[in-house]
């Protein structure tokens, strides 16, 4: 299978996906493994990841260079690979101390004579399927926390994004303990449809079409399925809001990584008391913005990294402007080197029957929308299948957080947007389409992958059939 270049739009790379045979093979080889994994010490397992922990460091170089190819952006890359070690570290220190306080010994009850302790027993084989947007971040960010709590774990990145694969596998393989448990595997598609079959628990990030998909092969494979997919992420700037600050935040929050995030700002509501000076520094500072073209170590933003990506953006600004939107900044996706590029692209005077304030754009697209007062800008922001995360900016937090309140969404970013990119501790739940599960953000992160079982101990004597005579009653 040919796959892309994003700057180049030349096919450069293969891979060959693996068959639903062959998935099914390397899921007995995990479940094989994983019963010896799973009754080492939770401390043993941590010691594994901190030499894989320094293995990936030791790798980095390598590992950033093939980001870099799958992405066509290089500050984001490197960014992105030198956190993992980071995220493994993090889970080696807080694993134990979690396991341990979740398997309770001798608890009382309700009965004077039973007491209880409850096991935890992890999914043998945890399925992990991921989008391309950040490769590398996505593919382990489930699979380390599972690892940890005993699991073996089979993940397929995307076909979109593979070259990290490879350098990345060469950094498992160096510890046999841990090749045996968790296998990085090329496929498409059907390599994610095949695994569904063969897991105990499936993570899956991505879209909402290919989430239902994976959600109903799940229920129809009796297994639990952590879903995390899209988002329509409102941000609303009140007015108390500093104007130029807030066009900074709704930039950014919009623009980096191209746009190509789940927690994107796709849609701004702006006070009308300060809308003029909004829109002006918006369109000022979106000016400013460069691409990173043709020097890849310039500028701000990259190429789109899934070409059909481009059309989308392109077609929702199209539609927009097509029914009475108002073109600020930006609008039109150019082909650079072969890569296909947007300039932040700002749109005003937006309604809801527009694609792009209602369907996700995954690009650095910004549509603005004026309100009047802050009820219908809350009726506005949660106007929408999606409930991912959201922003609100304020002169106050206080202000803020009341808004905050009432919007339906599982994360909101109090005066700054898309915070759930940068801090992991604080559980959350997707609400919507956004997906469905058990977080993946703090403790839950590694907990929602053990069932639990409970010892039922009977210390006094056991109850005889004499104890449910009808006579008795
Ligand atoms: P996608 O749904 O097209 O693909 C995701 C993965 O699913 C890929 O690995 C693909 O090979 C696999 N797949 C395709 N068909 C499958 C099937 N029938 N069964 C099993 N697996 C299958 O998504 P994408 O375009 O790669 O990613 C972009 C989407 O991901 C956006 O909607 C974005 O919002 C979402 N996303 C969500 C989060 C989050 O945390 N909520 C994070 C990042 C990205």
């Amino acid at each position: 299978m040919k796959v892309r270049n994003p700057r180049t739009g030349k096919a450069d790379y293969e891979i060959t996906p693996l068959d639903a045979e062959q998935v099914a093979l390397e899921a007995k080889r995990l479940a094989g493994a994983q019963s010896d994994w799973c009754t080492q010490t939770p401390e043993h397992r941590a010691k594994i990841l901190l030499q894989w922990a320094d293995g990936i460091e030791a790798n980095l170089g390598n590992i950033v260079q093939a980001l870099i190819a799958d992405t066509g952006r290089g500050a984001i890359s490197k960014i992105e690979a030198a956190g993992v070690p980071g995220q493994i570290r993090r889970w080696a220190k807080a694993a134990p101390a979690l396991i341990k306080a979740g398997e309770a010994s001798d608890q009382s009850t309700s009965v004077p004579t039973i007491t209880t302790s409850t096991r935890l027993v992890p999914y043998p084989v945890v399925g992990v399927i991921s989008p391309w947007n950040f490769p590398m971040t996505l593919a382990l960010i489930d699979a380390i926390p599972a690892l940890m709590a005993g699991c073996a774990v089979m993940i397929k990145p995307s076909e979109i994004t593979p070259r990290f694969i490879k350098p990345l596998v060469d950094t498992v393989t160096a510890i046999p303990e841990l090749s045996a448990v968790l296998s990085i595997v090329e496929g498409d598609g059907n390599t994610g449809a095949a695994m569904v079959g063969q897991v105990d628990y499936v993570c899956f990030t991505g879209s909402v079409a290919t989430g239902r998909k994976v959600g109903e092969a799940a229920a129809a494979a009796f297994i639990p399925a952590s879903l995390e997919l899209g988002g329509k992420d409102p941000m609303i700037v009140l007015a108390s809001a500093d104007p130029v600050r807030a066009a900074s935040t709704a930039l950014r929050s919009s623009i980096v990584n191209t746009g190509q995030a789940c927690q994107s700002i796709e849609r701004v509501y702006v006070a009308e008391q300060i809308a003029a000076e909004f829109f002006a520094s918006l369109v000022e500072q979106a000016e400013a913005v460069e691409l990173n073209y043709p020097d890849i170590d310039r500028g701000h933003i990259g190429p789109f990294i899934f070409g059909k990506q481009a059309e989308i953006a392109q077609s929702q600004i199209d539609d927009a402007l097509a029914k009475g939107a108002e073109l600020l900044a930006g609008g039109k996706v150019e082909e650079l080197g072969g890569g296909k590029y947007l300039r932040p692209t700002i749109i005003a005077n937006i309604t809801s029957e527009m694609a792009v304030v209602s369907d996700e754009n995954f690009g650095p697209v910004i549509p603005v929308r004026v309100f009047h007062d802050i009820d219908e800008a809350v009726m506005m922001a949660n106007h929408s299948d999606f409930g991912l995360s959201a922003s609100v900016i304020a002169g106050s937090t206080k202000e803020a957080e009341m808004v905050a309140s009432q919007l339906n969404v599982g994360a909101v970013s109090i005066n700054d947007g898309s915070l759930t990119s940068m801090v992991w501790e604080a559980e959350k739940s997707s609400f919507g389409y956004s997906g469905l599960g058990a977080s993946r953000m703090g403790d839950s992160g590694m907990m929602r992958f053990f069932r639990k079982k409970v010892l039922i101990r009977q210390t006094g004597d056991a109850a005889k059939i004499e104890a449910f005579a009808e006579e008795n009653f």
